[in-house]
């Protein structure tokens, strides 16, 4: 019933400034919303797949096969790096250095029994439950730069490309400051990010990633070689109907070649019908278990900051509903669409679902009865009301076939559901709504 492109624009107007910037996103919202996530070492197989240069890595689960990984490259210096579903990994000592077996496993066993808090994870922090072991890079300065003075750590670049919302567009992302202080240079050196929209159907044109590779210093072979990168990283994003595609950082080794250290893939979840390979590859164990419990019911769910939890169906219907919370003065606790068809089942698990989020002062069902008759809504309602018990408020606006028999329905669980409460239109129902919770 509720098409992709509906839930798309609803999300927008929830919080046009989260999508518009590929920083910012990530910051404020520490799992996945309408967009699924991977893993580092599946965006890195993704790239490699595409001819991409990774070095090699191992993923492992415990301490013990941190440490035989170690061994197994016997280089002198491998990372050990906790696969998350939040970046800033690096400063919250979650990508770590060893230099020996015995390293790799302290550092290992430190990542899987702490949960890791980042700018990106909110101070509840993120558990980890899987590691990349890879062996450590030499990384050389960029070309004009001769000593590593000035850079101890050697030359990091970002490559990113993602949706431009302001624009609707793809946009190719740059930097020769890449590295873990990307966000800063973003913020205070706006200027050293290079920022190229890409046109609607010829995508990232040859000539474009020519230019950003000599803008970003490179020259002769090595420039080919990141413009061809760039090129097949556009491929990757278009094809797999990514919501981002980025590498951070890509560097040059000491011995000359270019490779990719970190990558991070994410895709936008009403695309992924076309794409059951990266479907696959979700970790629930990294998303909000409401969302996934959501999914599970097919409900289209997010949670919002405000006190009031909304029961609706259709996403337009959704959208008008929280409009209306905030125009007297409200403010949603969550968007959910259960959908055309309501079922009580659904209904229950939805109403458990807002329940559960401790901020929920009160509830505003907002249900037009089209496909799903008004007095069916009603019993649904009255079923899961008695299974759950409303400890909070629940206003009700029912509209459509049978409503006058719906209403009676309402009406007549009153004594077993004191908190009901029935309203008669859209506007009845936000005030009754607002006041209820103030
Ligand atoms: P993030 O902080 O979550 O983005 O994690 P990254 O995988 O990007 O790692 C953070 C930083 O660790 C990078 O910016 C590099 O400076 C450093 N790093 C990661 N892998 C290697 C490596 O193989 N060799 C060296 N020298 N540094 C590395
Ligand atoms: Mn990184």
């Amino acid at each position: 019933m509720v098409g992709a492109k509906s839930i798309n624009t609803a999300l927008r107007t929830v919080n046009r400034n989260l999508a518009a910037s590929p920083f910012a996103r990530s910051r404020r919202r520490p799992y996945t919303w309408l967009i699924m996530k991977i893993h580092e070492y599946q965006s890195r197989k993704i790239l490699s797949d595409a001819g991409i240069p990774v070095p090699p890595a191992e993923v492992v689960f415990t301490p013990d096969e941190a440490a035989d990984a170690f061994k197994k490259f016997a280089a002198p210096m491998c990372v050990v790096k906790a696969q998350v579903y939040a970046g800033g990994r690096g400063k919250a000592g979650f990508v770590r250095k060893v230099t020996s077996a015995d390293e790799a496993r302290t550092a290992a066993k430190f990542m899987l029994t702490t949960k890791m808090v980042s700018p990106q994870t909110g101070p509840e922090g993120m558990p980890v439950s899987v590691l990349l072991v890879a062996p450590g890079v030499d990384i050389a300065l960029r070309p004009g730069r001769f000593d590593h003075k000035d850079n101890p750590a050697g030359d990091e670049y970002y490559l990113g490309l993602t949706i431009d919302r302001a624009r609707n567009t793809i946009t190719l992302i740059a930097s020769a400051e890449g590295g873990m202080e990307i966000e800063e240079v973003a913020k205070d050196n706006p200027d050293k990010i290079l920022k190229i929209p890409l046109h609607p159907t010829l995508g990232l044109q040859a000539f474009q990633a020519r230019e950003v590779a000599f803008q970003l210093g490179f020259k002769d072979k090595m420039a080919n070689q990141v413009s061809s990168l760039m090129l097949t990283l556009a491929r990757i994003f278009k094809e797999s109907d990514a919501d981002l595609a980025e590498i951070n950082p890509l560097v040059i080794t000491t011995d000359g070649k270019l490779v990719v250290l970190d990558a991070k893939i994410s895709f936008d979840e009403n695309a992924l019908f076309r794409h059951k390979d990266i479907e696959q590859m979700r970790d629930e164990s990294q998303e909000k278990p409401l969302d996934v419990r959501a999914k599970k019911a097919n409900l289209n769910y997010i949670a919002l900051d405000g006190t009031i939890g909304c029961l609706v169906n259709g996403a337009g219907l959704a959208m008008a509903t929280m409009d209306i919370i905030k125009l007297h003065g409200g403010e949603p606790a969550n968007f959910l669409d259960v959908g055309g068809g309501v079922t009580a089942e659904g209904a229950t698990e939805a109403f458990k679902i807002i329940l559960s989020d401790p901020k929920v002062k009160g509830i505003l069902v907002n249900i037009f009865g089209g496909i799903a008759k008004c007095d069916l809504i009603a019993e649904a309602l009255v079923k899961s009301g008695e299974e759950i018990g409303f400890k909070v408020p629940v206003v009700v606006r029912l509209e459509g076939t049978n409503v006058d028999k719906a209403r009676e329905i309402l009406k007549g669980a009153k004594s077993k559901l004191p908190t009901l409460i029935a309203a008669t239109d859209l506007t009845d129902a936000a005030k009754k709504m607002v006041a209820a919770v103030a």
